[in-house]
């Protein structure tokens, strides 16, 4: 669905490479997170898809198409994207905001509005918070219409770019319960982008653990990661140390037990 093909970016102006040889496929209908410290090149990597940035080498393909030859606009369309600052145009209300979206894609007026009030009810934004200006709402409420802008199209791929990380731990649970409930409505592929190591754990199916240059240190599921950690800065940024973890299936849940049988996190 995305192939990351061998892809490299050097920055004009810079000697070191933000991104450096990335191969990766995410699968159709997947949610993969790639995870990493802040710098190793995620944004980069996620702005290579949607051609808002240009790799210095190799290719990214979207549903079998290198994006190089596509329209930027009619790929950007395609492609539902929260940026990691809400990217909310101040002066534009929330619903405008979302109908904005949708009018570039072809929605007449009144559909438009339409469309932006029925995307702002599936992010659970309050209605009488839709006539606000984005100064006017709260970090998790911008949050909120930014993910509701990058659903509108109804892409069948969505990219986020730490889409919670600006909302408190409450209201980022809260988020991510509902972005996973929207995810298994809409059926879209999620390709998303933290630097919280738990974030990724308990919102993707499949996950990238990145190093410097976007270095793949290890891809698999949550369960493989903290199950068979490959190395010790894996180790080390999964946070296990030393410690032995394994997941068991409690009540339906997937839950983390030490040594000793003590529950120490949940998955999902
Ligand atoms: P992340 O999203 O993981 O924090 P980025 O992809 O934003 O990482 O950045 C990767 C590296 O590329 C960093 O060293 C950053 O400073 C650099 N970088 C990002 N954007 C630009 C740019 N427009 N010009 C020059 N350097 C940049
Ligand atoms: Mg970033």
């Amino acid at each position: 669905m995305i192939e990351f093909c061998g892809v490299s970016k050097t920055y004009a102006g810079t000697h070191t490479p933000a991104v450096e040889e990335f191969s990766y496929t995410v699968e159709e209908g997947s949610t993969t997170v790639f995870v990493g410290p802040s710098g190793c090149g995620k944004t980069t990597l996620l702005r290579m898809v949607n051609r808002m940035v240009t790799p210095t080498s190799g290719q990214v393909r979207v549903r079998g198409n290198d994006v190089a030859d596509e329209d930027p606009v009619e790929l950007r369309r395609s492609i539902g994207y929260v940026m990691q600052h809400s990217g909310l145009m101040p002066h534009r209300t929330a619903v405008d905001n979302v109908a904005d979206i949708a009018r570039l894609a072809g929605a007449g007026k009144r559909q438009a509005r339409q469309r932006a009030m029925e995307m702002l009810e599936l992010v659970n934004l309050d209605p009488a918070l839709a006539g606000r200006y984005p100064g006017e709402l709260s970090g998790g409420q911008a949050q909120r219409v930014g993910v509701a802008r990058g659903l509108v199209n109804r892409p069948d791929i969505i990219m986020m770019d730490e889409p919670f990380a600006a909302v408190d731990p409450v209201v980022r649970r809260k988020l991510q319960n509902e972005i996973l409930a929207i995810r298994d409505r809409l059926s879209t592929t999620v390709l998303m982008v933290t630097h919280d190591i738990d974030e990724a754990f308990k919102m993707g199916d499949q996950v990238l653990v990145l190093g410097e240059h976007a270095a793949i240190e290890q891809a698999g599921s949550p369960e493989d990661i903290m199950a068979h950690p490959a190395n010790a800065r894996v180790r080390d940024f999964v946070g296990l140390d030393g410690r032995t973890l394994t997941v068991v299936d409690r009540d339906g849940s997937r839950v983390l037990v030490d040594a000793s049988g003590t529950v120490k996190g949940m998955l999902s």
